[in-house]
């Protein structure tokens, strides 16, 4: 299960503060040390871990006394608080425009799950809000990837516009939207291609897509597994493309959760979904708060 290590050694070191009546500057600086540590280990950017663990401790010897709660109650409360925001706090919506069909492009590297999760996105967007979504192949380098967005289509009888691998995805972008108009679908949804790194050409081209297209969403796909890779990943494509938020994949593997927790921080751009598994149906919401519960306990 993704977060294992990370989340077995928070809860114990925690458990060492709970039941106190009375916490210590040193309780908290033994905390806050071991805390420090586990999140190191779990991969965790290092300034990330240098801020956090700062203001956790700020906050826990600052504490104000609440009747309600233990003081080594109150210590966790606050490492719990600074995750959640850590991640993001509030959970963050999917955009909807005034004026349709509301436009997302979906960018990564190859092997993120981009593919899989334009697949996802487009079930979600009609299961849960009713809508009708157009999907997209803007990977004219691979033909395999348009096929497999044909195929994700046919599973879902959701139509997939595709104009093969001649046409440039400038264009094939272009004309999807009219397509979009003309027959009423409410989002359009573009797989773009990716690359094994980053790189000029493949980030020209997606600028080009975006200042077509001008979409409202700009959603990057990366694979919590590849950890600080991941969040290298995510910080170029902002810089480059200034997205609007990132769907983490493969959090059903096991993941150390570097990625999660440092994203955020490290791009100021909110994680809106997670992935949990290779299924059409395994696209979640990201809620921060949940995932520092479950983190902590
Ligand atoms: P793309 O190259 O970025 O388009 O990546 P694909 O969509 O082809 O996905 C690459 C692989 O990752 C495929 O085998 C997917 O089934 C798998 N995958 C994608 N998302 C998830 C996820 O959330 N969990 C798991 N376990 N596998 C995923």
């Amino acid at each position: 299960m993704a977060f294992e290590g990370l989340a077995d050694r928070l809860q114990s070191t925690i458990k060492k503060i709970t039941g106190k009546g009375k916490v210590s500057e040193q309780d908290v600086k033994e905390m806050t040390r071991e805390v420090r540590l586990a999140l190191l280990e779990a991969d965790v950017n290092f300034k990330v871990v240098k801020d956090l663990i700062n203001r956790i401790k700020e906050r826990a010897v600052g504490q104000e006394v609440m009747e309600s709660l233990t003081p080594g109650q109150q210590v966790i409360k606050v490492v719990k608080e600074e995750l959640t925001d850590l991640m993001g706090g509030e959970q963050s919506k999917i955009a909807v425009s005034d004026r349709p069909p509301t436009v997302i492009m979906m960018v990564g590297l190859q092997g993120a799950g981009k593919t899989t999760t334009t697949g996802k996105l487009a079930n979600l967007l009609r299961k849960k809000y009713n809508r009708s979504p157009l999907l997209v192949a803007c990977d004219v380098y691979r033909p395999a990837a348009i096929k497999q967005l044909e195929t994700l289509g046919e599973q879902l009888d959701m139509p997939v516009f595709s104009l093969g691998t001649e046409v440039s995805p400038i264009d094939i972008a272009k004309q999807a939207i009219d397509k979009a108009k003309n027959e009423h679908h409410d989002y359009v949804i573009i797989d773009t291609a990716g690359r094994l790194h980053v790189d000029t050409d493949l980030m020209d081209e997606l600028q080009q897509i975006k200042s077509t297209v001008v979409p409202d969403e700009i959603f990057l796909v990366v694979d919590s597994m590849t950890g600080q890779d991941a969040v290298n990943v995510a910080e170029s494509f902002n810089e480059q493309l200034d997205i609007s938020g990132v769907v983490l994949t493969k959090l059903d593997g096991d993941t150390r959760g570097g990625a999660a927790l440092s994203i955020k921080a490290v791009t100021g751009k909110p994680i809106k979904f997670a992935g949990m598994g290779e299924k059409l149906d395994q696209l979640e919401a990201f809620h921060p708060e949940r995932m520092a519960s479950r983190i902590l306990g």
